[in-house]
């Protein structure tokens, strides 16, 4: 076992890089914020990563740890689902496609919710619904900011319809959070797709997103085949929403956990609870 371990971290040392085929250090990477040192590209990042360089460090606590589904449907297609939640938990290190805690992000003390895309896709089933629905409450119940950072190709499959209701049950729910004057903000990153760019992500009381993530309901080539035309460049990256009004703002991600202390520190002073 231990052999495997330590072969296992050499393996993982290096990283290439899908846009430019430059490879590099997994430190230097981490150091450079996921960021391409050579082209700028955006590697995706897992929500560990994602909180280490939002959260304050040291403050991020996490909850709902052991949320997890339980294949409601007992459904298979070249795996059985049970078999590829186990896999995703292996690579995850979550039970779910997204991980919940309770932090300060650039002194503001906030619930912070990060999806995972290499959980499954970033899919979201009852239990990834459940959990979003649990850090609003949590928000409403502390009485402080909710943000809520994206990435996922939408709703589960392998749920069918239950799926779908997380939808509803998480806009339902960040209704409840506005109701409180607690603010929202949606952070979009590389892809933010389908069921849940339809629900959560797009309800932010303001909405930032990365450069050029791919933001949008079905991918370019559905669309295309429906509407029988091609589509305009740039179509559904966070460039081209921004001008069309979707979101509010595009920010480097360095500068993201400032830019989200600055909105909570706007609404905590301005907005009437
Ligand atoms: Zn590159």
């Amino acid at each position: 076992m231990s052999i495997f371990r330590k072969k296992k971290k050499v393996e993982n040392k290096w990283i290439k890089c899908k846009s430019c085929n430059e490879t590099f250090y997994v430190e230097e990477l981490e150091q450079n914020y996921w960021i391409c040192p050579k082209c700028s590209n955006y590697f995706r990042i897992s929500a560990r990563n994602r909180i280490k360089i939002t959260a304050d460090e040291g403050t991020f606590k996490e909850f709902d740890k052991k949320i997890t589904t339980k294949d409601p449907l007992e459904f298979s297609d070249l795996k059985p689902y049970k078999d590829r939640l186990k896999d995703a938990e292996a690579k995850t290190g979550n039970k779910e496609a997204v991980v919940n805690g309770v932090c300060e992000i650039d002194s503001q003390p906030c619930v912070l919710s990060v999806m995972d895309f290499a959980f499954l896709g970033g899919s979201m089933g009852y239990a990834t619904g459940e959990k979003i629905i649990r850090a609003i409450e949590k928000a409403i119940k502390l009485k402080v900011g909710l943000v809520i950072i994206s990435s996922s190709g939408g709703a589960r499959m392998q749920e069918g319809i239950l799926s779908l209701m997380q939808m509803e049950r998480a806009s339902a729910a960040l209704s409840m959070l506005a109701k409180k004057g607690l603010p929202y903000i949606s952070v979009l990153t590389d892809p933010t797709t389908g069921g849940v760019a339809a629900s959560f992500s797009m309800l932010g009381d303001v909405i930032l997103a990365e450069p050029n993530a791919l933001i949008g309901f079905a991918g370019p080539r559905v669309i295309e085949q429906t509407i029988g035309k091609g589509l305009p460049e740039g179509f559904q990256r966070s460039e081209f929403l921004l001008e069309k009004g979707f979101i509010d703002v595009i920010v480097e991600r360095k500068e993201i956990p400032k830019y989200i202390g600055k909105f909570l520190r706007y609404f905590s002073e301005n907005v009437k609870k």
